[in-house]
Formats: C-alpha cells, structure tokens, sequence
C-alpha cells in the first residue's frame, strides 16, 4: 500500500495492488501528514473488516474527477480535508441537516452512484469536550481564539448550532473576526432558544482580560502550538481560575496554552480527541455500526508520538 495515492492511481486502480483493497480513504491537498489511516485501520483489523483506507492526493482542480471515479471504484466513502471541504458540499447529492446548517462537508458516504454529505467536525468537538472536559458545549459561554481561520470558522459555527448562551470571536487579524462576526449573525437571530450574545474581542491585553472572566470555555484555533517550543497564545496571567480549555492542536504534547492553563487550575485537552470523535462518527456512517473507540485512540496517540 502506498502512503498517498493520486489521480493517476484512481484511474488505473485496478493495479493498486492493496489487499485488503482501499474502500475508505481522505481527500486533500496536502494530506501526506494526516494520521487517519492508523486510526481508521486499527478500527479496521480490530472488527475484522475487509478494508482499507488510504491517503488520496487531489488538488482543487482534481477533485471532481477524483471524487466521480470513487463509486465505480468499490469505495464505501471519504473524508475532505482542506481544501475540499466547501467544494464537498456542492459536489454532494444529498445532505445531512446538520451538514446543510454548517455549510461544509467533511465526510461522504456513497450509495450506489449517490454521494451522500455530512459533517463530524463539529459534533466531534462537542463529544470531545464532553468527554475530556466532562461539559456539554451547549451550555459553556464560549471564547474562541483565531477566529479568523478555517478551524476557529467550523467551531464558531458549532457553538451556535449547539445552543452557547455566548460566543466570542478572537483574531489576531481582526477583519477576519469581524467578517465572521457578520457572517454568523443570522444563524444567531434565527436561533429558536433566543439569540446568543455574538461579538469579537480585540486581541489586546485589557479586553481580552475582561472577555475570558465572562467565558467558561476558551477554544485555541490559532495555529500557534503546533510545535513544541510555541509559545502560549495566551498568558498566564490573563487566564482567571476555573476556566476550561480546549486546543485544537493534535499533537501528542501538551501545548503551552494547557500548560499556562495548568498554572490557574484550569481544566484543558488537546485536539486529538476532536479527531477521534470526528473519525468514529465517519466510521459509523461508514459502517452503521459503533466504532472501536478505544482501538481508534491508542492508534492516534501512537501516531502522534511518532510525528
Ligand atoms: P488557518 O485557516 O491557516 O488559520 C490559522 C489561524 O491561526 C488564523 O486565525 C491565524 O490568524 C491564526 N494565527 C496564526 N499564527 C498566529 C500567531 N502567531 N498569533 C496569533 N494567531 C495566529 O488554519 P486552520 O485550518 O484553521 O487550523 C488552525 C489550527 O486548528 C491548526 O493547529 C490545526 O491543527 C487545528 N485543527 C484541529 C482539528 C482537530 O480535529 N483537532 C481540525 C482542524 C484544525 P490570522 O487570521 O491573523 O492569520
């Protein structure tokens, strides 16, 4: 089995030479770096099912073909990663409610020559900070950190879907956050429960002080933590006792966003969860049958370590 395949290996499939063949797999560009094959494998071998999944290279010009030759290639569905997750949507046949509410596509499923669009991002997230913060994301007042990008956009969104009586959007370039601002304030007013508090934070030491003593949760979707001698987004010093934090980094150590938080008695867990949620409800779509949790995190957190 190759590490990535291509669109030229689609088109002459036949000679992939896998077995078990690949009948699930990620679409991306660049998507050498992800580690949903350990994860999804492991589930694999673990129930005894005939499959595997691959890494598929497809540029933004190459998706449409990629994704047409799937059915007839014996593939069960996919995940899209960046950049294909909007261009999903518009390719998918039919939606998942929750999928046509967050405006993106991260898994498909195919039946027959259908392609079927759902989302795990954002319902990941929320099982992630149930189970690794024991909250429900429903009920926090939620300050999101880099709300400008493609992750801090989906877990904005996710808040408001949830139902958090407060969202706050933080960006170091703070066009972005307001445009998102702008962008989410209808799904804000049209929220059955009563409109959410909605507004952007400037990143500066005073109001970003005054905003996170008014929030409960603080979700990272900088980029910054990635590496292991990052710096913390956030001081210390601006985080009050008793707040929960969650950084959607996925690496296997702890950021210095947690460990800031550790210093105030902060609750925190990183973005490994997230992912492993998002990929046992792809699976069960996949599937229709419950993901082997357990089996899916010690593979995440053996491919981690090894990044
Ligand atoms: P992106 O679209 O490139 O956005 C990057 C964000 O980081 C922007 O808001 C950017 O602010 C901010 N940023 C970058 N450098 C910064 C700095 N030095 N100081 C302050 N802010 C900075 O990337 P993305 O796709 O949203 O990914 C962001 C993070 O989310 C990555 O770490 C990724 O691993 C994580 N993620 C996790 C999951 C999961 O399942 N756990 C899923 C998706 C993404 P500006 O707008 O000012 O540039």
């Amino acid at each position: 089995m190759k590490a990535v395949y291509t669109l030229e290996d689609l088109r002459c499939w036949a000679s992939s030479g896998a077995e078990p063949p690949i009948r699930i797999g990620v679409l991306g560009d660049p998507v050498a770096h992800s580690k949903s094959p350990q994860m999804h494998n492991a589930a694999l071998q673990a129930l005894g099912i005939p499959a595997r999944y691959g890494r598929i290279h497809a540029t933004a010009e190459q998706f449409p073909e990629t994704l047409s030759l799937l059915p007839q290639l014996g593939f069960i569905g996919v995940n899209c990663t960046i950049p294909h997750k909007a261009a999903a949507m518009q390719h998918a046949t039919r939606l998942d409610p929750h999928a046509k509410s967050l405006g993106v596509v991260n898994t498909l499923r195919i039946e027959g020559l259908d392609l079927v669009g759902y989302n795990t991002d954002g319902p990941g997230l929320e099982r992630a900070v149930a189970s690794e913060l024991g909250a429900q994301l429903g009920s926090l007042r939620v300050l999101v950190l880099g709300a400008g990008g493609g992750a801090g956009r989906a877990v904005a969104l996710q808040c408001l879907l949830s139902g958090c009586p407060s969202v706050m959007l933080v960006n170091r370039t703070l066009e972005k956050s307001e445009q998102l601002c702008a962008e989410l304030q209808s799904r804000a007013i049209s929220r059955t429960d009563g409109p959410p508090s909605l507004g952007v934070v400037a990143w500066e030491n005073d109001a970003l002080g005054d905003a996170l003593r008014q929030c409960d949760l603080v979700i990272n979707c900088t980029s910054v933590g990635m590496r292991e001698d990052d710096p913390s987004p956030l001081a210390s010093g601006l985080l009050p006792r008793g707040l929960l934090i969650y950084d959607t980094i996925y690496t296997a150590h702890r950021t210095a966003l947690m460990r800031a938080g550790d210093q105030t008695g902060a609750r925190s867990a990183n973005g490994l969860a997230m992912l492993l949620h998002q990929g046992a409800l792809a699976f069960e779509i996949w599937f229709d049958r419950e993901a082997p949790l357990a089996v899916m995190r010690a593979a995440l957190l053996e491919a981690a370590g090894r990044a």
